[in-house]
């Protein structure tokens, strides 16, 4: 069918929908049956068993295969099985975890998938874009991307940028009605909205046409949504650093068996056990382990309400220094009542809270009826007419739909006992021009029951007074004069230094103009001022000790507001975001400057206010011109920019737009600073655990490889047989590396200064750390071997067994060392249960393998003596202890 021909009312009955009420859930229910999902075919997802044998491509997994095959010929069955055994397991284990962060992945996608508004059973509500049906009604306004293709029906000033379709960068004006003409290509159908669009200004409603592959958008791109593989600066790294250590640690691989076969050791014993050295010391776990703790890191945050849409942001969370944040919704609740109200002099208190319409008017302590003064009502009325916000009961309660300034300004006109119908019988709305925040105002053009045209316009109060010709005073229009714009002036002051947010409404009759010349600019200008309307907005209750903690770890908090300065400046007291010597910035001043006069000043500055979107461009350069890492939020399709130049764009997961979101890093399910204070807090964790396990295994490796190492170079025989090398690497490096990753921040992350984004993986002393405890662990299990085989020089399997539990124990108990960059002692051993479980069945693991007959032959184990436990436990402490030993030494002097 061809829509964009047809009329309206045409459609309505092709498509048997209904404009007024949408489609019913149930016919929008079976509709979906009939036409499926509205969602793109995605490319081919790789197959489970495609993951599974994947695994086997690893290098190292193939040398250890060949291996098996090895043992294999010369009929070394045991040890073939053996292997073949850990290399399937091992290869389980690689798989799960690659599942595990290949599904958190997706599940981030659907999570920050775009919502479309829809009509269903006659009221407004939020679906995901796959739930939308053709025949439903959507509605959707600048910052949307389009969900489905849809004929419009209804058009204010609505631009939409097509380029996606049509390679057109402009935007075009979208209409309303039927076009014909041949061979009209995509970006000529001007009343069609086409999947994946954008809208880049005003507001309209349309009927979904068709929907997922049928649409433009479907025909066009078969695969659209390429799956895109993000990996962090960390993640990068380390692949980095995985190449030099498995040089390093093939190089130490040769000089064992190099040696070992100078000594006397045979050939095949000797290749064995370099191979599972190499297994062994090659932390070929590690990307993976990184993956899987930054995956559940963020779905740590999903708990907390922050969606990462991109992962390299975890790391970059915990390095900002600076968050610029939006006041309104942020800060504060964005639950907004109208409590003062200004007309011709005077000025009148209204009670009541939230969005109940029941309160009173009083002038001083007297109550006042709103209908006995002429101004105060028209102050009300028109405040409600030039409004989208309604009240809609859900639940037997009511609920704002809407902007919640304009449901402010809604709720008072309702207690002066104003409604909707009323207004709507005596008016008729017969052009807008909608809200932006680069403009501050927004008027709708109305045909009062005369017939008679004019324009209500209401907006930010110092904007709307430069535009006033007159102003209602004692009743009358009076030209504007300065003694009346004097009091407007005061009237503004004392309202915002209260941290009301003021709006200010003004009309203009239009009488004899024709309707469709009118414009933003001719409508917007000598209007006649009638009064203003004062709002709370009350600050969260938690962001004034989220700003403090960040204060504490060294992240300074900006507000940026196209509010008012004064209004800006209480609630930034309020919030402890402005101290004492801080500066207040707004718009006028930022335009006059240079950005390099800027970043002279901006580290001084907490607060900007009246400022643009486009502004915080300039904000955000300037920071990151002085060396911060700046987290930015915002919510329009202004916001964009900056967003995506800042390091960690934030966008509001309710009144964000979908350009804000998809230009963001990180999206706020609550829109709330306080999360993004909890991200950061789990941002700096996440790197913290990474940190954790590659300081355990790395040291661990070192000690397994530098065991061997000794012995070779001391002549003795081999202290673990290849096996055990390989067990280790399974069971005691694995399973506790990964509770590492669910670590609980230390105490004091949130009071450290932000990390530096260039800082290596083993900053800090953790290259220190690292090779002591390594050496101390391979230190101690080789003289555990010593001492073992000096006392048994002809068991050497039970010294073998007596160096392995060491080598195992000392792994454990040092896993608690790795907690803390302090000490062991610093944190509680039971604030980790997923440590103490995975060390307890490693423990576990370990006593099976060396005491059940059915299992020595296969490992090379026997039983150990009870009282040689005493040697294993006082050798393998002494790492750790060792060095914390040292700490309280130091700390001492
Ligand atoms: P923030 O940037 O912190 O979210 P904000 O919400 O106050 O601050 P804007 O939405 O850009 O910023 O609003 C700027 C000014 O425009 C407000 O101070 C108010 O005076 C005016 N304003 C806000 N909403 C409307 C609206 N729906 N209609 C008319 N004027 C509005």
């Amino acid at each position: 069918m061809k829509f964009h021909e047809m009329r309206q009312e045409d459609i309505e009955k092709a498509i048997n929908t209904d404009y007024q009420q949408g489609l019913s859930s149930a016919d929008a229910e079976n509709r979906k049956k009939q036409y499926g999902y509205n969602q793109l075919e995605e490319a081919e997802k790789q197959s489970a068993l495609l993951v599974f044998f994947s695994q086997f491509k690893d290098f190292m997994v193939l040398v250890l295969l060949a291996a098996t095959l090895i043992s294999g010929l010369l009929g070394e069955y045991i040890d073939a099985i053996a292997i073949i055994a850990i290399v399937v397991v091992n290869s389980f284990l690689g798989f799960f975890q690659e599942r595990k962060a290949e599904k958190s992945l997706q599940a981030l996608k659907e999570l920050s998938a775009p919502q479309v508004s829809v009509l269903r059973d006659g009221s407004w509500m939020k679906v995901h874009s796959k739930e939308v049906t053709i025949g439903d009604i959507i509605r959707f306004s600048s910052g949307d991307r389009i969900g489905a293709d849809i004929r419009l029906i209804e058009t204010n000033n609505l631009e939409i940028e097509e380029s996606a379709l049509t390679g057109e960068s402009l935007p075009v004006l979208k209409t309303t009605k039927p076009l014909h003409g041949k061979g009209l290509n995509l970006g000529d159908m001007e009343n069609m909205a086409f999947m994946g669009t954008l809208v880049t200004r005003g507001n309209g409603l349309g009927v979904v046409t068709s929907i997922g592959m049928n649409t433009a958008m479907g025909q066009i791109a078969d695969m659209i949504q390429k799956a895109e593989t993000m990996t962090t600066p960390l993640q990068r790294r380390l692949e980095e650093l995985g190449k030099i250590l498995i040089t390093v640690a093939l190089i130490l691989t040769a000089l064992v068996v190099g040696i070992g076969v100078l000594q006397g050791h045979d050939i095949y014993s000797m290749f064995l056990a370099g191979v599972s050295l190499a297994v062994a010391a090659i932390p070929e776990g590690l990307p993976a382990i990184v993956t899987v703790a930054l995956s559940l890191g963020v779905q740590r945050m999903i708990k907390q309400k922050a969606i990462v849409r991109k992962l390299p942001a975890v790391e970059t969370l915990g390095c900002a220094s600076v968050i610029c944040s939006d006041k309104t919704g942020t800060l504060t609740q964005n639950k907004m009542t109208v409590t003062k109200l200004w007309s011709a002099g005077r000025l009148w208190d209204v009670s009541g809270t939230g969005y109940v319409p029941q309160g009173d008017f009083f002038n001083g302590e007297s109550r006042v009826s709103p209908s006995s003064d002429q101004s105060l009502k028209q102050l009300l009325t028109f405040g409600m007419l030039c409004n989208h916000a309604e009240l809609v009961e859900r639940d037997g309660e009511l609920i704002l739909d809407g902007d919640p300034t304009e449901g402010a300004l809604l709720v008072a006109g309702m207690k002066a006992g104003l409604t909707r119908d009323a207004l709507s019988t005596s008016f008729r709305i017969v052009k807008e021009f909608p809200f932006d925040s680069t403009r501050k105002m927004m008027t709708v053009v109305a045909e009062d029951a005369a017939g008679k045209l004019f324009a209500v316009t209401k907006g930010a109060p110092d904007v709307l007074v430069g535009k006033s010709a007159s102003i209602i005073w004692d009743g009358k229009v009076q030209k504007a004069n300065e003694a009346a714009f004097q009091a407007v002036e005061e009237a503004i002051s004392g309202m915002s230094s209260n941290a009301l947010r003021t709006i200010a409404i003004a009309y203009k009759p239009l009488n004899g103009q024709s309707l469709d010349l009118l414009t933003e600019a001719s409508v917007e200008k000598e209007v006649t001022f009638i009064g203003l309307q004062g709002m709370i907005d009350p600050p969260r209750p938690e962001v004034k000790q989220a700003v403090r903690e960040c204060r504490d770890a060294g992240i300074k908090t900006v507000m940026i507001t196209g509010d008012h300065v004064l209004t800006a400046k209480a609630i930034a007291k309020q919030l402890g975001i402005l101290k004492s010597n801080d500066r207040v910035m707004d718009g006028k001043a930022l335009n006059e400057m240079e950005i390099e006069e800027l970043e002279e000043i901006v580290e001084d500055v907490s607060v900007f206010a009246r400022v643009s979107p486009e502004h915080k461009l300039k904000i955000v350069k300037a920071l990151q011109n002085r060396g911060h890492i700046v987290a930015m939020t915002g919510d329009g399709v202004n916001d964009a920019p900056a967003i995506k130049t800042s390091d960690i764009g934030i966008a509001m997961g309710i009144t964000g737009t979908d350009v804000a979101k998809e230009s963001s890093s990180l999206v706020l399910l609550d829109d709330n600073f306080a999360t993004i204070k909890s991200a950061i807090k789990e941002g700096r964790n996440i790197y913290e655990n990474i940190r954790k396990f590659i300081r355990y295994l790395l040291a661990s490796n070192v000690g397994e490889i530098l065991v061997m190492l000794f012995a070779m170079l001391l002549a003795l025989p081999l202290p673990l047989v290849p096996i055990q090398i390989l067990w280790v690497n399974l069971v005691t490096d694995g399973l506790p590396a990964m509770a590492l990753g669910l670590d609980k921040p230390e105490g004091d992350v949130m009071k450290r200064k932000p990390r530096h984004p260039k800082e290596g993986v083993f900053a800090r002393g953790l290259g220190w750390k690292v090779v002591s405890r390594g050496f101390l662990i391979g230190g101690v299990t080789l003289l555990a071997f010593i001492i073992a085989y000096h006392q048994h020089p002809d068991q050497l399997e039970y010294a073998q067994t007596i160096a392995f539990a060491t080598l195992v124990l000392a792994q454990l108990i040092h896993v608690f060392d790795c907690r803390s960059e302090v000490s062991v002692f610093s944190r509680n051993p039971f604030g980790n249960m997923y440590l103490v479980w995975a060390v307890l069945s490693s423990l576990l693991l370990m006593l099976v393998v060396i005491y059940l007959p059915g299992l020595q032959p296969i490992f090379h184990t026997v039983s150990i003596e009870p009282r040689d436990w005493l040697l294993i436990v006082g050798l393998s402490s002494i790492p750790t202890f060792l060095l914390a030993g040292s700490f309280f030494a130091r700390k001492k002097q």
